[in-house]
């Protein structure tokens, strides 16, 4: 298998207005992921959000609705769901919930304001290990599989 290169950007269409949208970089890759469940985007004429059904590739003419139900049909419903919001805000909460447990029991003589700033450190630094588990364990693997290739921006 030969590696394509990755695109930089692509630009889709939104019906409404008939203007186009070069995206890159972040937002071409969540775009461009079929297993994201993004349901809106931006259209930069329009300078809002519209779901993602009132768009179309430009280069293809293939609405992203569309292209997200082709990409995806073999998915199962177990890959769906770990790659779901649903099961990202869980995974976050429970890191959450952990790391806060655990620095918790170690300043519980502390003053308040020590335990305050422990309790807000902790949350946050278990949402981003939390983050970092749900994509590299979950959300990228998952996609690479389901999609059949090693970065999503490179599926027509
Ligand atoms: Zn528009």
């Amino acid at each position: 298998m030969t590696e394509q290169p990755v695109p930089e950007s692509r630009t889709y269409r939104h019906l409404k207005c008939g203007n186009e949208t070069v995206v890159s970089d972040q937002p071409f890759e969540l775009v461009s992921n079929p297993m994201s469940s993004m349901e809106e985007t931006q259209c930069s004429t329009c300078n809002a959000m519209f779901p993602m059904s009132d768009f179309e590739w430009a280069d293809t003419g293939e609405s992203i609705s569309d292209y997200y139900a082709r990409h995806t049909k073999n998915a199962t419903g177990r890959q769906r769901f770990l790659c779901s919001k649903k099961f990202m805000v869980g995974l976050l909460a429970m890191f959450s919930l952990m790391t806060t447990v655990g620095i918790y029991l170690l300043v519980a003589n502390d003053a308040l304001f020590t335990r305050a700033i422990c309790v807000l450190g902790g949350l946050m630094i278990g949402a981003m290990i939390g983050m970092a588990v749900f994509v590299s364990c979950f959300a990228n693997p998952i996609k690479r599989k389901v999609c059949g290739v090693s970065d999503t921006r490179l599926l027509t």
